[in-house]
């Protein structure tokens, strides 16, 4: 088959792979009919995760139709259509069945984190599924089953494997409320989702913050929130401050790591406290009020000197992080898609077939093009 695999930082190519097959009496192979580029890729490729190594499998948004089961998958058969979401978790441990299935603790052998498709040795060293076929184990638990009677074509349900849920938690774990103040930091995918879902919740002001002008265009136009401009301004945690009275409720940091850096600018950045690599969560540190909640969505991968500890302590911050448990919010974000509550659409720009994967990793990440977000169609 063909899939898309690391070939160095900066560097990724499709080549021709071994199908993979059944293993365990519960896995799932499925044919991906449509599979998408997230900015958790891009810390992969711009060598920001440990443990992933050439010819890796990149990828964790596919959805598709089921190939093949094993003899002891009950409620799939071939022919039916899934979301495979990225955390990839067994349904019974402690963690699975308390809403936390991004720390499912029997399917990493590999470490003490939960595992996911395509994100190296660290996260349990699973094949990632910007393929033609993905391996899916626990498929008792893991894959979502589109509902037969659904008519919804792919690109409605196919983000219900990541961002969608991702965002969503950010939100409610943040505990955004009726009335709130919360500042988006970043407009990629996973921040216009945030602001979408911040106003859901009932926020009475969004802020969307980026340095992009087609991003903080869409956020004004399409989401109907404020945006600003960090760059465009000498001190924008100030501002922010400033602009909403000493601070928002919830500030979302839907940013991560800086890949317009390199992995040696990072660490220098990190020791030095000069912005970069943790940018978004000084800002955040600046611009959420005292006794508000700062919500990491945006990924991070190393140990970080300088965090600005002291700042979050004296201002009575509470810091939320981690990786998004997203299986047990799927079926009520289906629901919420099927009703029309929102649309996941609007943030796609690129529709490309998986030969040209390439291309759409290079647009996102150089952010071309009016690039916000590819799908790849295998
Ligand atoms: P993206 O790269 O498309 O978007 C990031 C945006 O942040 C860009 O538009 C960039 O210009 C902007 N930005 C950069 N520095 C900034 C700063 N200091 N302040 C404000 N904006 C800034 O990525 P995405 O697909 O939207 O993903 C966003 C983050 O969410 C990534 O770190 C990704 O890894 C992470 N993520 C986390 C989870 C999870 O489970 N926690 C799941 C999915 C994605
Ligand atoms: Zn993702």
């Amino acid at each position: 088959m063909k899939a898309v695999t690391f070939q160095g930082i900066k560097d990724v190519k499709v080549k021709d792979v071994p199908d993979p097959e059944i293993r365990a009496s519960d896995d799932v192979l499925v044919r991906i009919t449509s599979t998408a580029i997230c900015g958790s890729d891009l810390h992969l490729v711009h060598g920001f995760v440990p443990n992933f190594h050439k010819d890796y499998i990149i990828g964790h948004e596919p959805m598709g139709v089921v190939e093949e089961v094993g003899p002891e998958v009950r409620n799939l058969k071939k022919g039916d259509r899934v979301v495979v979401p990225f955390n990839i978790a067994c349904g019974q441990c402690w963690f699975c069945t308390h809403e936390l299935e991004s720390q499912c603790d029997n399917s990493n052998e590999h470490g003490d984190a939960g595992a996911y498709f395509g994100y190296s040795e660290t996260y349990g060293g699973y094949p990632g599924g910007q393929a033609e076929l993905l391996r899916v184990p626990y498929g008792n638990f893991t894959p979502f089953k589109v509902p037969e009677n659904c008519e919804l074509e792919d690109e409605k349900l196919l983000f219900l494997s990541d961002i969608i849920p991702t965002a969503y938690w950010g939100v409610d774990n943040a505990g955004v409320k009726p009335g709130d103040t919360v500042i988006v930091l970043g407009c990629g995918p996973v921040g216009l989702l945030a602001q979408k879902f911040a106003l859901l919740k009932g926020a009475k002001r969004v802020i969307a913050v980026d340095y992009i002008g087609y991003r903080l265009n869409h956020a004004r136009t399409v989401n109907k929130v404020e945006v600003f401009d960090f760059t465009s301004i000498h001190d924008p945690g100030m501002h922010l401050k400033e602009i909403t009275g000493g601070g928002a409720d919830v500030v979302i940091d839907c940013v991560g790591m800086d890949g317009k850096m390199t992995v040696v600018e990072v660490i220098e950045s990190a020791l030095k406290l000069q912005g970069g690599a943790m940018g978004a969560i000084v800002l955040a540190a600046q611009c959420v009020r005292k006794g508000g909640t700062v919500q990491m969505v945006g990924v991070y991968g190393a140990r970080y000197n300088q965090f600005p500890l002291g700042d979050f302590f004296a201002r009575n911050i509470t810091l939320k992080m981690g990786q998004a448990p997203v299986i047990h919010y799927i079926p009520e974000l289906y629901k919420k898609i099927v009703d029309g509550v929102f649309d996941p659409t609007d943030i796609i720009t690129h529709r490309l077939p998986l030969e040209q994967a390439e291309y759409g990793y290079s647009v996102f990440d150089e952010k071309e093009d009016g690039c916000i977000k590819v799908v790849l169609k295998p």
